[in-house]
């Protein structure tokens, strides 16, 4: 199924895992995913990590959330190091596996890996798998702005050129302070960009962690945030706990005011993935008697 449909019936809650690394058995991967799975989320995205790397296990367990488990898949895929023919292969893997959706990306530049020129920018991907699939394209959209678009202006005017493309649905960079969320969906707005959106939500459960996330998005910690690490940042369970009432805080606060849906980025972890699911999941349901 398209995950762009599920849009139509309620407030979309999704999660995203990520492959283990090469040098890790892909069964480490599956016992987070019966868990996730048990949460009954809408779909379950899977990120495509080593950048350039063809030998990927994102198309397999990919296929496995939808074969094995039963739930929707959505494959990242990333393009900067991808030539045409790549693409097509992968692809061919995706639909031979029964898999509808890509989250269709550039990736990061990196400066050991020579980009590839097939595709400068994800809506040259989106383009091309437009012509070349039946699959639900979904694009990244960021709503601090992504850090080398030269300001947000040029940003959301990029970000429309890849819903022409062809991308049916947007899922955002993570961030900590809503009201970067609610100016960008404004923005979106204004710039005619009317495909559903997905906030992404972070749950921050060590301080290593936030360190590398904002060195790496860019993204603004706001002083209630900053509070909660100075506070509880050297008790690790702790942490655990308060991040997780933090993300629960942003995402009463979004489903109130009527968000499209909720992309929870799991960082594999089920536990926190299940608390933060049950506070909230009466709150879809309630938003979508509400919406109707
Ligand atoms: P683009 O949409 O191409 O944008 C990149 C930059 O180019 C932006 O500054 C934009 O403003 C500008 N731009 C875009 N289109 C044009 C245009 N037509 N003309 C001029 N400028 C343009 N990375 C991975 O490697 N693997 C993953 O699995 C992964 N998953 C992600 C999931 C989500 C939800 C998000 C938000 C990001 C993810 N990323 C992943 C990171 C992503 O690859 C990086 O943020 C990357 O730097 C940008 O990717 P993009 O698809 O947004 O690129």
């Amino acid at each position: 199924m398209h995950t762009r449909d599920f849009f139509q019936r309620k407030t979309v809650f999704s999660f995203e895992v990520f492959p283990p690394k090469p040098t890790s058995s892909i069964d480490t991967v599956y016992q987070t995913l019966r868990e996730l799975n048990g949460l009954s989320p809408d779909f379950i995205s899977v990120t495509y990590g080593a950048v350039g790397s063809k030998n990927n296990a994102t198309v397999q367990i990919a296929s496995d959330i939808k074969n094995k488990y039963g739930a929707e898949s959505v494959a990242h895929l990333p393009c900067i190091n991808l030539k045409k023919e790549d693409v097509l292969a992968t692809l061919s893997d995706l639909k031979r596996n029964g898999i509808e959706n890509i989250l269709a990306l550039r990736g990061d530049i990196r400066p050991d890996a020579e980009p590839k020129t097939d595709f400068k920018h994800a809506s040259d991907l989106i383009a091309f798998i437009r012509e070349n699939g039946e699959f639900n394209l979904i694009g990244a959209c960021y709503p601090e702005g992504h850090p080398e678009s030269g300001g947000i202006v040029n940003d959301i005017l990029n970000l429309k050129k890849k819903v022409d493309a062809g991308a049916n649905q947007l899922i955002s960079q993570l961030f900590f302070d809503n009201s970067y969320f609610y100016s960008f969906l404004e923005r979106a707005k204004i710039a005619g960009i009317d495909v559903p959106i997905q906030a992404g939500i972070m749950p921050v459960t060590n301080k290593n962690q936030i360190e590398r996330m904002v060195t790496l998005c860019g993204v603004a910690l706001p002083k209630k945030f900053v509070k909660v690490l100075e506070k509880y940042g050297e008790n690790p369970a702790a942490m655990q706990e308060a991040g997780i009432a933090y993300a629960i805080d942003q995402i009463v606060d979004l489903i109130a005011q009527g968000v499209d849906g909720i992309h929870l980025y799991t960082m594999n972890n089920s536990y926190v993935a299940k608390k933060i699911s049950d506070a909230v999941t009466n709150l879809l349901a309630d938003s979508y008697s509400i919406s109707g």
